[in-house]
């Protein structure tokens, strides 16, 4: 193999790139990888949580190793429902992944990770850097993640944004594993809550978390959330080590279903197969995308780099009918049911669901029976019927697409494929 000959060329070092080199060096310990990332180090600043019953069998082989915290189980409190749920719930921060991913390129050289580098074109075959350099491959993988909020093809979107405090404190840490929800504090922006990770007694990750219909986020305006809400649970002296954040789409309109390709349907650039945030390769009504980047590395590793679009192909068909049942979900979340209400969504979601179909809807393997169960019920108060209704015309979408001149142009195209 010739020096800039590699069998695979991942574009963006992040959560999907690093899941790929880690499968890579299970499945196929002496293929020639290169990453390319922008930025100054691997993964960006954030904290991966996942239900490790996410991971398939097989899967754990490679990834199992990699989980830095886990517990037992977590806690949701919904207005005067609270309930235990007993799901194994795990965490990596992008430090420690990053240092994993990099751990397994010190082996036989054969993974060559290139930080401060942009690419400005990717090709089926090839990419170019803003150095100039051009660099060859059998398979080339645009993992360049969401982009920004901006920037994003949705004509109809709602968003699940977060700013998170890791804190250390003085005092030992109220609870004892994972709070998911906790909704006592106000409901303004959309339904509100606060998400906690305990990860030592006296060091915590805090985070106020909005499913709003809005995208701005105010850091100040988290934090002072944030305050009352230690100080309502007794939690007195502390001090903010780290802070992260996220505005993450939850898309209604049909566009980036997984398998699609941002960048061919734009027209930026061309062909190139897409992983990650940029392939669609997230769960529509929760945002994540650990499950679906776990499945999309495992088909690419599994594979070889000529028979992966084929694979790919297959594995995007399995997920069709369940990201469009996502964006049916995010339409009754954002579009039919009110804010100050929406509580009730997830009230009911924890309540009737058992622990199986819990862990299969957060996995986005979740089954017809599963989907019924979540949809079918008494209904929430505080329905919008006129604007539920009225989502579905095409001039409603066309008005919301305006707002985002970028977006309007990118969604007609794609629709157009
Ligand atoms: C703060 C935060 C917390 C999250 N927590 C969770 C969670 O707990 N569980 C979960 O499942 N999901 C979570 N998500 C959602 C999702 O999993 C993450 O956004 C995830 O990082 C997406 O993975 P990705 O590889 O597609 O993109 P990213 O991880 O964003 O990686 C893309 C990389 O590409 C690089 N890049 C972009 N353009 C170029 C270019 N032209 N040239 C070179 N490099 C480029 C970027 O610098 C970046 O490092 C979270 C998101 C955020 C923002």
């Amino acid at each position: 193999m010739s020096a800039t000959q590699f069998d695979y060329i991942l574009v963006g070092g992040g959560l999907q790139s690093g899941l790929i080199v880690l499968a890579l060096k299970h499945y196929q310990p002496h293929a020639e990888v290169l990453v390319v990332e922008r930025g100054d180090r691997l993964g960006g600043n954030h904290t991966w949580s996942f239900h490790p019953k996410d991971v398939s069998a097989i899967a754990s082989a490679w990834l199992e190793s990699i989980v830095e915290y886990r517990w037992p189980s977590y806690q949701v409190r919904l207005k005067r429902f609270e309930k235990k749920i007993d799901l194994a719930y795990a965490s990596i921060s992008s430090e420690h992944f990053a240092s994993m991913v990099m751990g397994s390129t010190d082996n036989n050289g054969s993974v060559v990770v290139r930080t401060n580098t942009e690419v400005t074109e990717i090709r089926r075959n090839s990419i170019t850097t803003s150095k100039g350099e051009k660099v060859s491959g059998r398979l080339v993988l645009d993992c360049r993640g969401p982009g920004p909020s901006s920037a994003l093809p949705y004509s109809m979107c709602g968003y699940q944004k977060f700013w998170g405090f890791e804190i250390t404190l003085q005092s030992d840490w109220p609870y004892d594993g994972p709070i998911v929800m906790d909704d006592r504090v106000d409901q303004a922006d959309g339904f509100r809550f606060i998400y906690s990770l305990p990860f030592e007694r006296r060091r915590v990750l805090i985070e106020d978390t909005r499913f709003s219909n809005e995208s701005a986020i105010d850091r100040d305006e988290c934090l002072a959330q944030v305050r009352k809400y230690l100080s309502a649970i007794g939690v007195e002296d502390w001090s903010i080590v780290r802070e992260e954040h996220g505005i993450l789409p939850m898309p209604i309109s049909p566009e980036l279903f997984p398998g699609t390709n941002r960048q061919f349907q734009t027209g930026e650039n061309s062909q190139a197969l897409c992983g990650g945030y940029a392939g669609g390769w997230f769960h529509a009504a929760t945002g994540y995308s650990f499950p679906l980047a776990i499945a999309f590395a495992e088909t690419i590793a599994t594979s070889t780099p000529e028979s992966a679009e084929l694979e790919v192909a297959k594995l995007a068909q399995m997920h069709g009918a369940r990201a469009r049942f996502g964006r049916f979900l995010n339409r009754l979340l954002f579009r039919l049911v009110k804010p100050s209400t929406r509580y009730q969504i997830f009230r009911r979601f924890y309540k009737v669901l058992s622990n199986d179909s819990i862990a299969r809807f957060y996995s986005h393997r979740f089954t017809w029976r599963d989907a019924f169960r979540i949809v079918v019920g008494w209904p929430p108060g505080g329905l919008q019927p006129i604007r539920f209704i009225s989502s579905f015309l095409p001039a409603v979408a066309k008005t919301s697409a305006m707002t985002n001149p970028q977006s309007a142009t990118n969604s007609l195209k794609e629709m157009s494929i």
